[in-house]
């Protein structure tokens, strides 16, 4: 028998996020209300946050981690609540159901825990994973290069071995949270030969912390959405540690994969509850917005565009359901993943139009939350593989 019934844990854990958000984060966002309706405002010069913002933004994080939402996906042994993927997809839908304000560091991204850093040794889980869980510490996830971003089979970053370390040179670029991170998580190609011929074997990922010297954070790279997230990272001559090699030397890419699956999810999870926030907003405007003597909703083409919102809706929410189930059962997901990625988000990007289009002039104007929730489903289409490096994995699967 199939249960479609939600577990009272996860039913538990999304109630307690609701309220938090509610509780805590909507007053912080009242407050500081004019860095997020204005993007210029919370920019500096060189294109990074202000040290305000990004300390609210902080604040936020480590909450959430004291009342142990941020780094709930993890297991227990490292701090974290051992959450399912399938608890996971209804707590990233209940956060972004919030929309897209202070909400979004409630529960880890790329700056946070990721099971990639389960291979850290003892040591190493002491020193950089237990903090990253309690929001105390940052990290970032460097594979993107300039010659280098689908095909990551390109990449220029070279780590030399020398005795007991590492000799490590390149550029990474487009990287979340550089700026900040307090260690980096870097893809250096250790055995070139085996790298040509291989493509995924030769490429070793590193622990990098900020402080060593030749660590050096680049320009910051400014988006569609102007969130002083990105920057380039430049390794000149960084002396690493042969501890801190990540999982095993020459497997860096199978370490890598590890994340991008679960990111995948993660992704294609909030971008149904964006959806729903959208539906939602669409639904209230049409009902209340008059035009030619009735409300908008009233007429056939809104209607439509509702009707095929909320379907579409359900079909990325049911697809995400049934992937996540299957990776909490230890199956592969790497199809799923990738349907289901492609799925929401280009799910999301048409509803955001479609919510601009309904919403009319105020639908582009920055009072509302709908023009930048549309920026962003556009950049999701490119993140954690575009819509065509999608496209290929799933036509990989149908022996094409
Ligand atoms: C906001 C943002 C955050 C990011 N954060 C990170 C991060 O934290 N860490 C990180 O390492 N990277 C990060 N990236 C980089 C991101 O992963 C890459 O931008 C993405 O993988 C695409 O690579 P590219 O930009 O080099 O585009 P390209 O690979 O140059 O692609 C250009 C176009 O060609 C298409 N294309 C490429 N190859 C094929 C093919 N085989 N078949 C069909 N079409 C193809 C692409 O789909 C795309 O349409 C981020 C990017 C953005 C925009």
């Amino acid at each position: 028998m199939v249960d479609f019934t939600i577990p009272e844990e996860i039913q538990m854990i999304c109630r307690g996020l609701r309220s938090f958000l509610e509780k805590e984060v909507r007053p912080l966002e009242e407050q500081y209300k004019r860095y997020l309706e204005d993007e210029r405002a919370r920019l500096q010069d060189d294109g990074s946050l202000v040290p305000e913002f990004k300390s609210v933004l902080n604040h936020v994080r480590r909450r959430s981690a004291d009342l142990g939402y941020y780094g709930m996906h993890m297991p227990p042994e490292v701090g974290g609540g051992g959450v399912s993927r399938v608890g996971m997809f209804y707590a990233l839908r209940e956060v972004f159901h919030h929309g897209l304000g202070l909400n979004v560091v409630v529960l880890s991204g790329p700056e946070g825990p990721s099971p990639m850093l389960l291979q850290f040794n003892e040591p190493q889980r002491e020193k950089y994973l237990r903090p990253l869980v309690r929001g105390e510490m940052t990290t970032c996830f460097a594979l993107t290069e300039p010659e280098a971003g689908s095909d990551i089979k390109n990449l220029k970053t070279r780590a030399e071995k020398k005795g007991d370390h590492y000799i490590l040179n390149g550029m990474k670029t487009f990287i979340t949270n550089a700026a900040d991170a307090d260690f980096a998580q870097v893809f250096a190609v250790t055995d070139p030969k085996t790298y040509k011929e291989h493509g995924y074997m030769g490429v070793t990922a590193f622990l990098v912390e900020r402080d060593t010297p030749g660590y050096q954070v680049g320009k910051i790279n400014r988006s569609l959405i102007d969130d002083g997230s990105q920057a380039e990272l430049i390794f000149e001559n960084c002396k690493i540690p042969k501890e801190n090699v990540i999982g095993q030397e020459g497997m860096g890419f199978y370490v890598a994969m590890s994340w991008l699956g679960i990111g995948r999810l993660n992704i294609a999870a909030w971008s149904v509850g964006l959806a729903q926030y959208l539906l939602e907003r669409c639904v209230e405007y049409a009902n209340l917005r008059t035009a030619f003597g009735k409300p908008i909703g009233k007429y056939q083409h809104i209607r439509g565009m509702l009707a095929e919102s909320a379907a579409e809706l359900y079909a990325a929410e049911q697809m995400l359901l049934h992937a996540s189930w299957k990776m909490d059962q230890g199956e592969s997901v790497v199809d799923e993943s990738s349907m289901a990625k492609w799925y929401a988000t280009n799910m999301l990007y048409r509803m955001a139009d479609r919510a601009v289009q309904i919403h009319g002039g105020m639908g582009v104007m920055k009072e509302l939350p709908i023009e930048r929730i549309f920026r962003f489903a556009r950049i999701l289409r490119i993140v954690e593989g575009t819509d065509e490096i999608q496209k290929e994995t799933i036509a990989k699967s149908l022996e094409l």
